[in-house]
Order: structure tokens, then sequence, then C-alpha cells
């Protein structure tokens, strides 16, 4: 066999490999999609969870500081009741109404944080749910790329000893031309020469249309041995049975 022989012979093998792959690569896409989706909604769970440690901290330093407040507002009742000048009583009650007005900040405060806290605790009530209805689907999801896996996974083996067989023949610098091009290209690595006018020996390569010139068509089909990229997509050129016919005649 001829190393272009080789080539189409490991390009067939490889095509049939990746679109046995394809199912399962779609499933494993799938998984990642959820994965990432579940993962945005549990941080986002843990984020709230985060801020209402936080406000609820914060309530429990006004609860405090609001205890403070009663609890000096009571000593300076009892210093207004015993208060024997009017000096001494405007002052005490100055105090007593300033503190007033710092117990309503306090209280309104309180009310702020607690409302933030009710929304907070409403919030993951909801991202609960959506957390339970995305695991469903992950799950599913996981289950149905195990199924794939299972259902290719002999054919698979079989595939990648027949690939072993067929790369035996092949040069290892072309091997690694062939690898990257299958890389860069989705597996299309070759590409085939197509006639495009007999008799004014027109061929074009099949993939980017680019014509090709006549000595590179003679060189592809005369040395088979020789590694011919085309010039506009890289790929590695072999005559289709037309062009092979056409040069021939
Ligand atoms: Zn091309």
């Amino acid at each position: 066999m001829t190393l272009i022989e080789n080539l189409l012979a490991l390009f067939q093998v490889d095509r049939r490999l990746r679109s046995l792959r394809a199912r399962v690569d779609s499933a494993e896409t799938y998984v990642g999609i959820q994965q990432r989706q579940l993962q945005s909604l549990q941080d986002r769970h843990d984020e709230l969870l985060t801020r209402k440690r936080q406000r609820q901290a914060h309530t429990s330093n006004l609860e405090t500081e609001a205890a403070g407040i009663d609890e000096r507002t009571e000593k300076l009742r009892v210093e207004l009741n015993a208060a024997s000048t009017t000096r001494q009583y405007h002052a005490v009650l100055n105090e007593v109404n300033s503190l007033k007005d710092k117990r309503r900040e306090v209280d309104e405060q309180t009310l702020v944080e607690m409302t933030g806290v009710e929304e907070i605790v409403a919030e993951v009530a909801e991202l609960d749910e959506k957390i339970t209805e995305r695991t469903k689907v992950l799950d599913g999801a996981k289950a149905e790329l195990a199924s794939r896996s299972d259902e290719i996974k002999e054919s698979l083996a079989e595939l990648e000893i027949e690939r072993e067989q067929k790369t035996s023949g092949i040069p290892s610098d072309v091997q690694s031309l062939f690898d990257e091009l299958a890389a860069d290209f989705e597996g299309e690595s070759m590409a085939s020469i197509e006639l495009i006018d007999k008799r004014r020996r027109e061929y074009a390569c099949d993939t980017c249309n680019v014509h090709l010139p006549f000595d590179i068509v003679s060189r592809v089909t005369g040395r088979p041995d020789e590694i011919v990229q085309c010039k506009g997509c890289l790929r590695i050129l072999y005559a289709s049975e037309g062009a092979r016919e056409a040069l021939v005649k």
C-alpha cells in the first residue's frame, strides 16, 4: 500500500471513530452545561446565606444597642423625678429626648434588617426549588451519558485497535501532521482533488475549491508516497476516482 492509501484508510477509521464519539461528546457537553448552571445557583445560594448571617448579626447588635438605650432612659427618668432645679430637669429631659430619637433610629434600622432577612429567606426558598430541579436534570444527563458511553464501548475499543493497525505503516512525522490537521479541522485532515474540466486540465480542491495547478495533481497521482498539502486549506491531498481516471485517459 502507498502512503496515501494508508492515510486514506486511517482517515476512514478516524471518521467512524469521530461519528461514534459524537453522541457521547454531545451528552458530555450537556452534562457540562447543567453542572455550570447548578454551580451558579449554588454560588448564589451560598452568597445569600452569608448576607443573611451578616444581617442577623447586625440585627442582634441593634437589639443590644436598643436595650442599652432603654436602660439609660430608665435611669434618666428616675433622675428626672429627683431633679431639684429647673436647669437640672431640662438637662436630663434633653438627654431623654435625644435618646428617644436614637431609639427610633435603631428601630428603623432593625426593621430594615428584618425585612432584608425575610426577602433573603424567600429568595433562598426559590433557589432551593431551582437547585432541586436542576439536580434532577443533571442526574438524568449523567445517566444518559453513562448509557451512551456504554453503548459504544465495544465498537470504540474495536475501532481503536483498527486505528492502531492503520497507523503502523505511516511514518511518525506524517502521522503528527495528519493528527494536527484532524484536530484543527474536526477530523477532516484530507481533501480530494476533483476534476473540473478535463479538456482544459482544470482541477480543484474538493474542500476549499481552490484551483490546483496541474503539476500538483500529477505529483499527487504520480508519487503516492509523498505528502502534498492544499495551498488553500492545508489538508493532505489525494486524487478522487474521477481525477485519476481523467489523468490516465
Ligand atoms: Zn483545499
